[in-house]
């Protein structure tokens, strides 16, 4: 990677967004009154919002001029065939199915292959995913090789699927079982990892031999394709695009949340490589849920906005900058004693919790803890993924089961915020980790059955 003291950010700023950061006696106030969970916030009272890098982006001055030549007509806009031609080129898909979000597109790839009990394997499936496919009463299985679940070793591509595990899935079962192989591009789930050339290639060979459909989730094509640059000795003189055109060709079809890398606030989209049949198929649901086949529950300037994030996000300066940035702050954060994932992913740092602050018992929530003082500290907004996220009550005994990690995301959103935003995250960890022995946890005293942590309540332990 180039050191980042040799570059700036690959753009200046001619349009801003004023934030401001609260004192600490309001910040205090505020946090209590939103019963110490983060989405109870207003963005306003909120400093540097890291709570997801998802619709968060900041739209260039050419997808702003784009969004003026919208067309909205309701069949053929102009649009359309802008985001067809993107694609084309980018991915090398030919048939494309705007929707308004990446788990719309979810929608129609689970409806047309997925029933009740069947398997449908991954690398990690992400968590609509993964909620798409418990509506049809069918079972997410989860895949990724062991190394992926250590949040200590330093493997290169720790979103790679168990290819062994792959194939003994596939051999014991027949095509009734499984009807579907979805490869999520980077793995969000543990730590925006990266899937290798390899993996994918082997992923499809293998899909091909058992005559399964294999579908990539996109929503961190581009990132992950930046990784693979870097890491793959093979493809560092290639360009991002001509490495994701390979990395597509592996895969029938694919699902993507614009919402990431295409650089976008809102959109999705569900494409498939050469068959027209499967196309036809899902424009019959696109029609029902999102709208008709060329504009699919988006606005025409949408979707204008979306083909030129499409080309935006693949560029080299761009990837280098949005790495490098997540990057700055994961190794500046490693140096200044916070115990993060590695190797450090694509599109945020992810903090282990429960070893920044080793006193507080899991029972009393060293994650969520955390996340709260970042608030207190200096209005940084972020998410726990740890007991309040993925945690439960077991339903027989009532005692509660936790998660094998304690995380704290810091996602950063694309082209936002500068390294100066950086360094007072970095800086707001030194000093909680300066008074860090008089935190002493939260304890939850209200939660809902499902998605506890968008709605749970909190009281400090005094
Ligand atoms: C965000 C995301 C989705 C869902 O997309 P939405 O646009 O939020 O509906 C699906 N998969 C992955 C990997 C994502 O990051």
């Amino acid at each position: 990677m180039r050191n980042r003291d040799s570059y700036a950010e690959p753009y200046r700023i001619k349009v801003i967004e004023p934030i401001r950061q609260k004192d600490r006696k309001t910040r205090e106030l505020l946090i209590e009154q939103a019963h110490y969970n983060v989405f109870n916030l207003r963005a306003e009272d909120v400093y540097i919002d890291l709570l997801t890098d998802s619709g968060t982006s900041a739209m260039s001055a050419n997808q702003w001029s784009g969004m003026m030549i919208g067309d909205e007509s309701y069949a053929g806009c102009a649009n359309f065939y802008n985001l067809q031609d993107a694609l084309l080129e980018i991915i090398g898909y030919r048939y494309v199915v705007p929707t308004h979000q990446g788990r719309a597109a979810e929608n129609i790839l689970m409806t047309m292959f997925v029933s009740e009990s069947q398997d449908v394997l991954g690398n990690m499936h992400f968590d609509t995913t993964e909620g798409h496919i418990k509506l049809r009463k069918a079972n997410p299985v989860n895949l990724v090789i062991d190394e992926g679940m250590d949040p200590d070793i330093d493997h290169p591509f720790k979103g790679n699927i168990n290819l062994e595990r792959l194939e003994e899935e596939l051999k014991k079962s027949d095509p009734s079982t499984i009807p579907l192989i979805i490869i999520t591009t980077t793995s969000n789930t543990n730590g925006g990892q990266p899937v290798s050339m390899n993996n994918m290639r082997s992923a499809s060979e293998l899909a091909k031999k058992y005559n399964r459909p294999i579908f990539i989730d996109a929503a961190r094509f581009a990132e992950n394709c930046y990784f693979i640059k870097q890491r793959d000795e093979r493809y560092k003189n290639k360009s991002i695009r001509e490495i994701a055109r390979e990395f597509f060709s592996y895969a029938d079809g694919c699902t993507m949340s614009s919402k990431k890398d295409a650089l976008v606030n809102i959109g999705g989209f569900l494409a498939f490589k050469d068959k027209e049949e499967w196309y036809e198929r899902a424009v019959q649901i696109q029609i029902c849920y999102e709208g008709f086949r060329t504009y699919g529950g988006l606005a025409g300037r949408d979707l204008e906005a979306l083909a030129r994030g499409l080309y935006e996000g693949t560029e080299e300066d761009y990837l280098e900058d949005r790495i490098g940035q997540v990057h700055y702050l994961g190794s500046n954060l490693i140096e200044a004693g916070v115990p993060i994932m590695k190797p450090i992913g694509g599109h945020g740092v992810f903090v282990d919790g429960q070893r920044f602050l080793p006193h507080i018992e899991r029972a009393n929530l060293p994650g969520q803890s955390l996340a709260i003082e970042l608030y207190k500290e200096a209005g940084i907004r972020c998410i726990e993924l740890g007991t309040c996220a993925f945690g439960y009550k077991d339903p027989k005994t009532g005692e509660e089961i936790y998660p094998p990690q304690e995380l704290v995301r810091l996602a950063i959103p694309r082209r936002a915020y500068t390294d100066r935003h950086m360094d007072v995250i970095v800086n707001a960890f030194k000093a909680i980790n300066e008074r860090k022995e008089n935190i002493k946890g939260l304890k939850m005293v209200y939660q809902a059955e499902i998605m506890r942590h968008f709605t749970a309540r909190f009281e400090m332990i005094k």
